[in-house]
C-alpha cells in the first residue's frame, strides 16, 4: 500500500473510533504498522458489533425518523467507506473519501493522535463524551464544528471544497470588535459585508476564469440564498440557472413562490441577512451528533459577481423587512437586491452556513434533519 493511502487510512481509523465513541487506545503516531493493524481490525470488530446492536435496537423502533436511523445510516457509510479503502480498487471512491478524511483533519488542524488518546483517557469514566477531537480546544471552535457536522452530512463531492479557504465569523472567531464591512481589493468598488455568524466553507473555482476576469481582485462578493440541492445543482453547472433553464437532471427551474412572476433573472444581495431571508433560504432541521441538539440550518451561496452587469435594486419580497428596520446598517433597503440575467457573470466561491439552536430540543424530540434528507 503506498504511503499516502496508509496514511489516510490510519487517520480514517483514528477519527472513527474517536466519532463513534469506541473503547479503543490510539496507537501513537509513529507506532509499528503492526500496532496499526492490530488497532485497525479492532475498530472494524466494534464497527460491526455496534451496527449489530443497532438493528437489534431498531427493531423495537416504529418511527422512521428516529435519530437511530440516521445514525445506523452514517455508521453504515462509514463502515462501507472503511472498507472500500481496504479493498484498494475503485480508485476515483478512494480518492473522494481520502479527500473528505484530510478535510476532516485539516478542520482538527491540531490534531494529533496524543491528544485525542489523553483526552480519551480523561474521559474514560464519562459515557457521554461525544467526538472528543472536534470538542478540544485546539478545534478552531464549536460553532465550525457544528458546520462542518451539517455539511459532512449533505455528503457533497469533495471536490467542490477549497478548505484553505474556510472561515468562521462567529462570535469567537470575528469579534463584535472587528468591523462590519471591509474594502475591496483595488478596482472593487463594491463593499463587503462580513456575514456574521456565519461560517464559509471555501468553494473551488475554475482558475482560468478566474485569472482572465481577474475575479478575486475585480468581483463584487455577494449572496444567494437558496436550497441545498438548487446549491449543488448550480455549483455542477459551474454557473447561475435562470427561471426556465432545463437542468442537469432534466428539470424545468420555475420560479419560487414569492418571487414576481415571469422574471427572468438571477438575485443576489451584498448583505447575507437580505439573502438569508426565508423566500430564498429557506430553513432545514439539522440534529447535531456531536451535542444532540435540533438546530435550524441555512444555506447561502457566496458569490463573485462582474462588477456593471447587474442592477442594483430595492427588495422585491414582500413584508420581509426586520421589523421595520433595514437589512444592513450599509448598504440601504434600496440598493439591497442585484439582479441579473447574464450567466456568466456569477461564480460561486463560498457555502456559507448559519445555525440556529431550536431552544433546548435535543434528541427526544422527533424533529431531526430527515426533513433536509427528503428534499434531496
Ligand atoms: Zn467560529
Amino acid at each position: 500500500m503506498d504511503n499516502k493511502l496508509t496514511k489516510i487510512r490510519r487517520t480514517f481509523a483514528i477519527q472513527l473510533t474517536t466519532k463513534h465513541k469506541l473503547k479503543l487506545h490510539i496507537p501513537n503516531n509513529d507506532s509499528s504498522d503492526s500496532i496499526f493493524e492490530i488497532f485497525i481490525n479492532e475498530m472494524s470488530k466494534q464497527l460491526h458489533n455496534k451496527l449489530i446492536k443497532q438493528d437489534e435496537q431498531l427493531l423495537k423502533e416504529t418511527n422512521r425518523n428516529s435519530p437511530l436511523f440516521i445514525q445506523r445510516k452514517q455508521l453504515q457509510k462509514d463502515i462501507d467507506d472503511f472498507q472500500i479503502l481496504n479493498k484498494r480498487q475503485d480508485v476515483r471512491t478512494i480518492q473522494q473519501i481520502s479527500e473528505r478524511v484530510e478535510h476532516m483533519a485539516m478542520f482538527n488542524r491540531k490534531y494529533d493522535t496524543t491528544q485525542i488518546e489523553s483526552l480519551l483517557q480523561t474521559n474514560k469514566q464519562s459515557q457521554s463524551i461525544i467526538i472528543p477531537t472536534m470538542k478540544s480546544t485546539s478545534v478552531s471552535c464549536p460553532y465550525r464544528a457544528l458546520c462542518c457536522e451539517l455539511v459532512d452530512r449533505l455528503n457533497w463531492p469533495s471536490e467542490l471544497f477549497a478548505p484553505e479557504y474556510d472561515r468562521c465569523f462567529c462570535k469567537t472567531c470575528y469579534p463584535i470588535t472587528l468591523p462590519n464591512a471591509c474594502q475591496g481589493n483595488i478596482g472593487n468598488k463594491y463593499p463587503i459585508i462580513i456575514p456574521r455568524n456565519w461560517m464559509k466553507f471555501g468553494l473551488k473555482i475554475d482558475e482560468v476564469q478566474a485569472k482572465i476576469h481577474q475575479i478575486w481582485d475585480k468581483w463584487a462578493i455577494s449572496y444567494h440564498g437558496t436550497l441545498p440541492n438548487a446549491a449543488l445543482s448550480m455549483i455542477k453547472h459551474r454557473q447561475i440557472c435562470l427561471p426556465g433553464d432545463t437542468l442537469l437532471d432534466g428539470t424545468k427551474l420555475i420560479i419560487r413562490p414569492g418571487h414576481i412572476n415571469g422574471q427572468k433573472a438571477f438575485f443576489t444581495s451584498p448583505t447575507i441577512r437580505y439573502a438569508a431571508q426565508n423566500h430564498y433560504s429557506t430553513p432545514l432541521e439539522f440534529t447535531s451528533q456531536i451535542d444532540k441538539y435540533v438546530y435550524t440550518a441555512k444555506i447561502v451561496l457566496r458569490c463573485r459577481q462582474m462588477p456593471g452587469t447587474f442592477t442594483i435594486q430595492g427588495e422585491t419580497l414582500n413584508n420581509s423587512q426586520i421589523n421595520g428596520t433595514d437589512f444592513c446598517d450599509i448598504i440601504p433597503d434600496e440598493q439591497i437586491e442585484w439582479k441579473t440575467d447574464k450567466r456568466g457573470t456569477v461564480i460561486f466561491d463560498g457555502l456559507c452556513i448559519r445555525l440556529k439552536r431550536v431552544s433546548n430540543q435535543t434528541f427526544n424530540n422527533n424533529t431531526i434533519d430527515q426533513t433536509y434528507f427528503n428534499q434531496k
